[in-house]
């Protein structure tokens, strides 16, 4: 398990990280999603010990980053926002210098290299200079170099950022086979790049954590909720305000007078579905419905809601 506690950083006198908490359990794909500059790279570059915090700490079981931080990094993989590849050395040659700073012998970088060539579809490549490869191959070369060792845990900071649509489909089929056998967390400005391979998503926004938790819990947890538009004529006061006392399942209602008619929003969470019982009572109070919509909030909505970001941009 890897548990961040209390993490704080400063640059100088701005405060990137105000207080991070989150965990990682064994076997968890987690999502570390928020807008460019929301702390993400700074998170992660302090839990792979690159970089030192100025408060707080991070365990891994028994082991924490700032007593350990040598051992801590022998069960990391990490693959930095930038990939700092050697352009000019050959594939072959950037993985076998990698196992040599890992400290693994000759005979275990073959053994390695063979898993992490088929792996991450190497072959075609592995004897060119790493200038001539695609981007897509690039990231595989850089996630190659980051599993060698067989690390424990894999960090992986943006590592979607950049690809065109089909090396985008290819990486992500990649993690998640990775994600299969090790406690993984993938970092991300844009919702839709993760939230198909996570079991978890934590978003970050200006240095502090807003929500945690699965998509689904995210969704009930904080907007979770169905919104529902009722564009109505001839609606007294009495009567709009009498709805959301008839109607239980409903949350939330407002109203608004436009024109002559009455424009209602209405909430309720996603488990139920009151429209027959809003249509019927809607009848009963003489009401005429000129509009019922409803609106699925989507988690999009409450990445949106968290963070005042769309989350779409590239
Ligand atoms: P991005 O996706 O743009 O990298 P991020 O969520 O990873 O965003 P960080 O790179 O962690 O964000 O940056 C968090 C904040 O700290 C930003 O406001 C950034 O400008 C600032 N920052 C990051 N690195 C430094 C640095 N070395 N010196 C000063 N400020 C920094």
């Amino acid at each position: 398990m890897i548990r961040v506690e209390n993490l704080k950083k400063y640059y100088g006198d701005f405060q990137a990280l105000k207080g991070i908490d989150f965990e990682i359990d064994d076997g968890e794909i987690v999502g570390f999603l928020g807008a460019n500059g929301a702390g993400k790279s700074t998170t992660l570059k302090v839990m792979t010990g690159y970089l030192a915090p100025s408060a707080g700490n991070v365990f891994m079981d028994d082991l924490n980053i700032q007593a350990h931080s040598l051992a801590i990094r022998q069960q990391i993989g990490y693959l930095p926002e930038m990939n700092p590849l050697y352009g000019e050395m050959r594939v072959y040659d950037y993985l076998e210098f990698t196992s040599q700073i890992r400290g693994m012998s000759p005979e275990a970088f073959k053994t390695a290299l063979d898993r992490v060539v088929d792996q991450c579809g190497l072959r075609e490549v592995i004897h060119l200079p790493i200038s001539a490869c695609s981007k897509g191959y690039k990231q595989r070369i850089g996630i190659s170099a980051a599993i060698l060792h067989d690390p424990r845990v894999l960090i992986f900071d943006e590592p979607v950022s950049g690809l065109d649509p089909n090396q985008i489909v290819e990486i992500r089929n990649l993690i998640r086979e990775l994600g299969q056998h090790k406690m993984l967390i993938i970092s991300s400005h844009i919702l839709q790049e993760i939230e198909a391979t996570v079991d978890r998503i934590v978003i970050i926004d200006h240095g502090e954590i807003v929500a945690n938790g699965t998509s689904r819990e995210l969704m009930s947890g904080f907007q979770g909720r169905t919104q529902l538009t009722l564009d109505v004529k001839y609606a007294d006061e009495a009567s709009i305000a009498g709805l959301a006392r008839n109607i239980d399942e409903i949350e939330v209602a407002d109203a608004q007078a436009v024109d002559g008619r009455s424009v209602l929003s209405i909430e309720y969470t996603r488990e139920v579905d009151p429209r027959e019982a809003i249509f019927e009572y809607a009848k009963n109070s003489g009401w005429a419905i000129l509009e019922m919509t409803q609106h699925q909030v989507h988690l999009e909505d409450v990445f949106r809601g968290l963070t005042g970001e769309g989350g779409g941009h590239a």
